[in-house]
């Protein structure tokens, strides 16, 4: 457990420095137990750049705290529907940049789909850059119950989905182990910014072509 303790610090630290959970946004989980279900879990607002292995608390089925001095985050609820939905022995939610602009851009389609890079095979279970990767987007809410009830329904119509994104807000993603999760971060992560990108550059490059006295 103090191991464990130690790499959810490390690894706040390095999701500050990529400038992937900024102020106190984000949180982290990893299931320490499963019968009953009881979480390690970066508490509510946490600098995750500056976390201590005191900070984090044990969180049980319903949300509770069950040791440590601070209090639960409320997005809690989220990661115990991802965890009973998908069988995830760990959930990492970041708030990006890169989540955050392509959440409202695919928020009427209700999602995005990536397909044609080979980083897509860093997700659990893809074997070639020809996969479509869907990753759903839901509306922001700060009624964590009604949220986690929709998520509910979002992870059952879409059970080979790796990741999804709040609105405005951030992407969750999950993996069995912490180590699997933190290799989806760095995926989804890496993904999202070259679409983002590419978009911007093949508007860059629209715009050039209509403008007058272009060749
Ligand atoms: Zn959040």
């Amino acid at each position: 457990m103090r191991q464990l303790r130690q790499r959810l610090v490390s690894v706040g630290q390095e999701f500050y420095r990529r400038g992937w959970v900024m102020g106190t946004s984000g949180n982290f989980s990893v299931v320490v137990a499963s019968r009953p279900l009881k979480l390690l879990m970066t508490p509510s607002g946490a600098h995750k750049g500056q976390l201590n292995a005191s900070d984090l608390l044990l969180v049980d089925a319903q949300g509770r705290a069950r040791a440590g001095v601070r209090k639960p985050s409320a997005e809690t609820l989220l990661h115990l529907e991802i965890i009973r939905a998908c069988g995830a022995g760990a959930v990492l939610h970041t708030h990006s940049v890169w989540s955050t602009i392509l959440s409202e851009r695919h928020a009427q389609g209700g999602g995005l789909a990536i397909e044609g890079y080979e980083m897509l095979k860093g997700l659990e279970g893809v074997k070639t850059h020809e996969h479509q990767e869907w990753i759903p987007v839901l509306e922001n809410d700060q009624d964590m119950p009604r949220l986690a009830s929709r998520l509910r329904d979002v992870l059952s119509r879409n059970p080979t989905c790796h990741a999804f994104l709040l609105r405005r807000h951030g992407m969750y993603t999950w993996g069995d182990s912490l180590a699997q999760a933190v290799r989806h971060v760095e995926i989804v992560e890496f993904l999202l910014e070259a679409v983002a990108r590419a978009d911007q550059l093949a508007s860059w490059d629209a715009r050039e072509q209509t403008r007058p006295g272009h060749q």
